[in-house]
């Protein structure tokens, strides 16, 4: 028995040697250390044989068991390193192949913007001014001269997101950073810029979305008039359009502000000529605008008499539409890779 044992590993082992092939070794596997293989055929043979000498045989048995069974690990992992070894050398590596170019991130179009205006605003001493997203009806609304069931209430499809006595609601425009920069900086003098997420319940078209980013300024100081507005508004355009940028202001309405306006700049695709961006108009609707209501400034804790200001309102999506000529607003939010990838 002892002998049929080292007979075994020594023809095992010689039998392994020159295998360096994936099917071979498995039948080697299966011949020697499978279920019916030959050591299994000696290992149950180990209940035959007179008891004195069993104990012997079975330790044998087992290192035989171990020691092939290490044997067949160790030519597993050489048969793999002798594969790899053959593929580097039958496919040799060309270092002097050019390396695959790296996808660089980039800023979205909108941010790109956002950053221009906060230049050019801050280029003429404005500071951001950031506010909250979730605000109150109070804040959003009332505060800002639109009391409930105020027809112009129409304008802004509000989210309401807590039905409490305080109707909490997603700020529907960034108009109650007036309100909470003056709070802030009351009795000081303000000129602020305040940018940042509003959101409409709204049916989502290639001109509408439920989600936008807004920038709102406002100032307030000593003696600001309706001609500091129109000078800064002009300067704003030619900043952000070009030094030789004509502008237009047409009468609008806010309840916010009195009087207000809209500012147009001279389409600038198509020089004033007329085009398809422009409605063929030769002017493009950029931002609206107005002398501060008394009322909101009283709201603000500035007194109107003493105190007087202006504020305006832009969207950067529109204007980073106009600039690139997007034609579907749901493009900004889509994550569509071949859209980001164009800025
Ligand atoms: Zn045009």
């Amino acid at each position: 028995m002892l002998d049929n044992l080292n007979q075994l590993r020594d023809d095992a082992l010689s039998a392994l040697s020159p295998i360096w092939d994936e099917q071979q070794l498995e039948e080697w596997r299966i011949k020697y250390l499978g279920r019916k293989g030959a050591l299994a055929a000696q290992m149950e043979q180990l209940g035959a044989i007179p008891k004195e000498q069993r104990a012997a045989a079975g330790k044998l048995a087992n290192e035989v068991k171990n020691a092939l069974e290490t044997a067949y690990e160790a030519k597993v992992g050489a048969i793999k390193q002798r594969a790899l070894s053959e593929s580097l050398e039958a496919e040799p590596l060309d270092v002097t192949l050019p390396g695959r170019p790296v996808a660089h991130g980039r800023l979205h179009p909108v941010t790109t913007t956002m950053r221009e205006l906060y230049r050019i605003w801050g280029d003429m001493g404005f500071q951001v001014f950031r506010t909250r997203e979730i605000e109150t009806d109070e804040m959003n609304f009332q505060l800002l001269n639109i009391p409930p069931f105020h027809p112009a209430r129409d304008n802004w499809s509000t989210f309401y997101i807590a039905d409490t006595e305080e109707r909490v609601l997603l700020r529907t425009h960034t108009s109650p950073g007036q309100i909470r920069a003056m709070r802030a900086m009351h009795p000081n003098p303000i000129r602020v810029i305040l940018p940042g997420m509003c959101y409409r319940y709204e049916q989502i078209t290639a001109r509408s979305e439920i989600q936008f980013p807004q920038i709102e300024g406002l100032a307030v100081g000593h003696n600001i008039t309706f001609a500091d507005l129109l000078g800064t508004m002009t300067e704003f355009a030619r900043r952000m359009f070009g030094e030789n940028a004509k502008v237009r202001f047409r009468a609008d309405h806010f309840p916010f502000t009195e009087p207000s306006m809209e500012l147009d700049v001279e389409c600038f695709l198509c020089k004033g000529a007329g085009c398809g961006v422009c409605k063929y108009t030769g002017w493009l609707e950029i931002l609206g605008s107005g002398m501060v209501h008394p009322d909101v400034l009283r709201n603000g804790g500035y007194d109107p008499a003493e105190w007087s200001g202006f504020a305006f309102g832009m969207g950067p999506q529109r204007i980073a539409m106009l600039k690139h000529d997007i034609k579907d607003i749901r493009y900004f939010w889509g994550n569509d890779l071949r859209f980001l990838e164009q800025f």
